[in-house]
């Protein structure tokens, strides 16, 4: 057995992305789905991965044998791993579990992430408030709940073998059971926290069999503890730490430096992570709570929390890992001042250097991208700029200069620390990052630039001039992105296609979803969005002040990943970004279209924002670009615009007392962008990826005359809200459920839409999909749209 370190140590990242530095894992994972593969091959890549990946993290400065490296990946998705940790699958999944020991393999690990023929996958939705989405355990009183899956021991063994010593990461007891769901055959008042102790004892097990092959330390990622927005009472939350930890750490004995050799320790030191936010959430505070358990260590976010204040009884005996590098952002960190917080909290007892949230949030490696060259140049990217920012491995580059800075002085780390003060104070003066005329534009805004006219006149004006039937039809924006339309893409991408081909090719295609619409009968048109990649990258790649990436991925979901867009500079509109196409489009037909943009929230949720201004600063600018495309677009004879934000909810603070605020200022960006159109241009906007119950107040406060909302799945439960709510706009929530291949009959859609009308106001009801139709294929959307558009009719006639 190997000695172990009693203090955790000095140094450490919460966690590294998995998906790999050119996305192998993606390419192993769909390699597999596709059949191209078999289970073995995938095992050998993920090893390759991982074994890579903890050899990286030595060579960046982690130490190979203290357990300073995080062994932190997943196939697909860390609260996925511990259903399978557990066995714990719905009972539609049972039959994949292996008959001796409950375990679920690879194929049928993947199996309830995506589904099979009639049963659906687990439910995804997203982790904190970040843009990464997890998948939602179902829990019963019958739920198998075991120790299952012996992986975790594995790949440490496996660590081991490259040389390093890893620290293994799972998600927490308290945070799996708080983010699962009562599965269907639950009973009345189940809540998955009622198998607390069995979780438990299934973890305890794991301990067990870690302590047993010598591992020094695990962490236990809780972040439920930041929220006080779950659907648990916190008191209940606070009860159920209390009883995990008592089992897990107290009731265990942890390895310690004395232990003469013939003792195994029951259960490796614990490290309990709290990352995205802060511990002080509501009545309580966690710290004290957390410093009350025996945990050996706690890790806490310095980015999104506070530091405490004061000492904290219990606490002197732990080593306090003190998240002060940003994992969920890129910039790089102001060292001078990090070290201070780190001095400072050496006052109430041992402190490590840590990042506030695993570093899944962040692209792998600035220095994998080019920053030079004209595609550099056409992206916004500037040696400059690469200066300014820290992707995950420049991260942990900042960890163990602070972890030496804090051990043996300043002086020992000066070189870094004069770089890191010389990048920011070069960040701060850059032309680009304060441009006055877009302060003095700002500075001058008056609330009535927040307002738009009375709302009744603007019915009557729209009504007057778009001469629509009741309940009109239309569509969210997106029509499928074809493989000619994405393979036009990447020709004019590599330089293959020039600008004048390929815009050509995309208003053929502008041209072919007009008429498409016009033949199906739809009454409110779309250009169909060929020309978007991404809807935010898109509007990033037009505007001022932001760069994009070609291989800053980001894990989204399984293997889904994105390239978030830099927003590091004050954001303008150098020219109109939608005209051409909407514009275009509106010329070809009688119809009205709808133009198309994506609302300031979105485009922050979905950037890396610059952390050297609020947020609500940042969304007006961006606001104030995005208003005058609406006039332009008004006047290229654009009568309806759309401005989609389906993040609104995707920001909404973790904690209650901060959500007002939030609401308050970016509710405020969209009225700013929106509020300059005419009485008679009809404003719609569109939200989804949540439900919608927590903000009926701000959809009514965006003011906007529309409002499409993904509604199919949950059939239709936001419209008796709404109307509770007293909300009096145009509404349309969504009748087809455009994230399955599955195309709804006419039938379905007239039972949906019937529900609908007969909660609110019929006058006020549009017929819609949930969302856009971009990954769907158009042997799905025609026959779908044909439907919704006779559904239509057919509750028209009844009215
Ligand atoms: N207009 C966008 C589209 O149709 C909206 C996408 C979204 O809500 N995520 O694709
Ligand atoms: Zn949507």
């Amino acid at each position: 057995m190997s000695t172990i370190t009693a203090a955790f140590p000095r140094g450490t990242v919460l966690g590294y992305p998995r998906i790999g530095r050119r996305r192998e894992l993606k390419r192993a994972v769909e390699s597999r789905w596709a059949g191209r593969t078999d289970a073995v091959d995938l095992e050998v890549a993920a090893g390759t991965l991982r074994r890579d990946t903890v050899r990286r993290l030595v060579e960046l400065g982690l130490d190979p044998e203290d357990g300073s490296v995080p062994g932190s990946f997943s196939y697909y998705d860390q609260v996925l791993d511990v259903v399978a940790l557990l066995g714990a699958v719905p009972a539609r999944f049972r039959d994949l579990l292996d008959a001796d020991d409950g375990s679920l393999d690879l194929d049928g690990y993947f199996t309830v992430a995506r589904g099979r023929g009639e049963d659906a996958p687990l439910e995804m939705t997203k982790w904190f408030d970040t843009n990464y989405h997890y998948l939602v355990p179902e829990i019963s009183e019958t739920t198998p709940v075991s120790f299952a899956d012996h992986r975790v021991v594995r790949e440490y063994a496996e660590a081991k073998e490259a040389g390093v010593t890893t620290r293994p990461v799972l998600v927490g007891p308290v945070t799996f059971l708080a983010l699962s769901k009562a599965a269907d055959d639950a009973g009345e008042g189940f809540h998955p926290l009622d198998r607390l102790d069995d979780v438990v004892a299934a973890y305890a097990e794991l301990l067990r069999a870690l302590g047993a092959v010598g591992v020094p330390w695990v962490q236990l990622d809780e972040p439920a503890l930041v929220t006080d927005s779950l659907d648990v009472a916190p008191e209940v939350l606070d009860e159920a730490v209390t009883r995990a930890y008592r089992a897990l750490a107290s009731d265990l004995a942890p390895a310690s430096e004395d232990d003469d050799l013939d003792t195994v320790p029951e259960r490796p030191r614990i490290l309990l992570a709290a990352p995205y936010g802060d511990l002080r959430a509501g009545a309580t505070d966690r710290l004290a709570l957390l410093a009350g358990t025996d945990v050996d260590a706690v890790a806490v976010d310095l980015v999104k929390g506070a530091a405490p204040a004061g000492p904290v009884p219990g606490l002197e005996t732990k080593t306090l890992v003190a998240g002060v590098v940003d994992g969920h952002n890129v910039w790089r960190a102001d060292l001078d001042a990090k070290l201070e917080t780190l001095e400072s909290l050496r006052a109430l007892g041992p402190v490590a250097v840590g990042t506030s949230t695993s570093l899944l949030h962040v692209p792998h490696d600035a220095d994998d991208e080019a920053w030079e060259g004209p595609a550099a140049e056409r992206a916004g990217r500037t040696p400059r700029l690469r200066r300014w920012l820290a992707f995950a491995d420049q991260k942990v580059g900042e960890v163990t200069t602070l972890a030496r800075g804090l051990a043996e002085g300043r002086d020992d780390v000066a070189g870094e620390l004069d770089e890191a003060r010389d990048a920011l104070a070069d960040r701060a003066a850059a032309a680009g990052v304060v441009v006055p005329a877009v302060r003095e534009r700002l500075a001058e805004l008056a609330d009535g630039d927040f307002v738009r006219g009375a709302h009744d006149e603007r019915v009557n004006a729209q009504r007057a001039r778009l001469a629509l039937p009741p309940l009109p039809t239309t569509t969210i924006g997106s029509f499928p992105q074809t493989p000619e339309i994405r393979t036009a893409r990447a020709a004019w991408a590599k330089g293959e296609l020039d600008d004048a081909a390929y815009t050509a090719a995309m208003r053929a295609e502008v041209e072919r979803v007009v008429r498409l619409q016009e033949e199906l009968g739809l009454d409110v048109l779309v250009h169909g969005e060929p020309e978007r990649n991404d809807m935010v990258q898109y509007f990033a790649e037009l505007l001022d002040g932001f760069a994009t990436t070609a291989l800053g991925w980001v894990q989204s979901y399984g293997s889904r990943c994105v390239r978030p867009p830099i927003l590091w500079g004050d954001v303008q509109r150098p020219e109109p970004m939608t005209i051409a196409w909407s514009g275009y489009a509106a010329s070809l037909t009688d119809k009205p279209v709808k133009g198309m943009l994506t609302g300031p929230v979105t485009i922050l949720a979905w950037s890396f924002v610059r952390d050297d201004q609020p947020l609500a600063a940042t969304a007006n600018q961006v606001a104030l670009a995005l208003r005058d495309e609406v006039a332009d677009l008004e006047a290229a004879g654009v009568a309806v615009v759309q401005v989609d934000e389906p993040a609104l909810r995707e920001l909404l603070p973790l904690r209650r007392d901060d959500q007002e605020e939030y609401l308050r200022w970016s509710v405020a960006s969209f009225r700013l962008a929106t509020a300059g159109a005419a009485p008679a241009t009809q404003v719609h906007t569109h939200l989804c990826y949540s439900e919608f119950g927590e903000v009926v107040g701000a959809i009514d406060g965006l003011d906007a005359d529309v409002t499409s909302l993904e509604a199919a799945r949950s059939r239709m439960e936001i419209v008796p809200e709404l109307a509770d709510a007293g909300y009096a706009r145009g509404i349309g929530p969504g009748v087809y459920d455009i994230h399955s291949p599955r195309v709804p009959s006419a039938d379905e859609v007239t039972e949906l839409l019937r529900l609908a009308v007969k909660s609110i106001d019929p006058s006020l009801v549009w017929v819609n999909p949930d969302c856009g139709l971009k990954t769907r294929r158009y042997a799905e959307v025609e026959p779908a749209l044909a439907h919704l558009v006779a559904a239509a009719r057919e509750v028209r006639a009844t009215l």
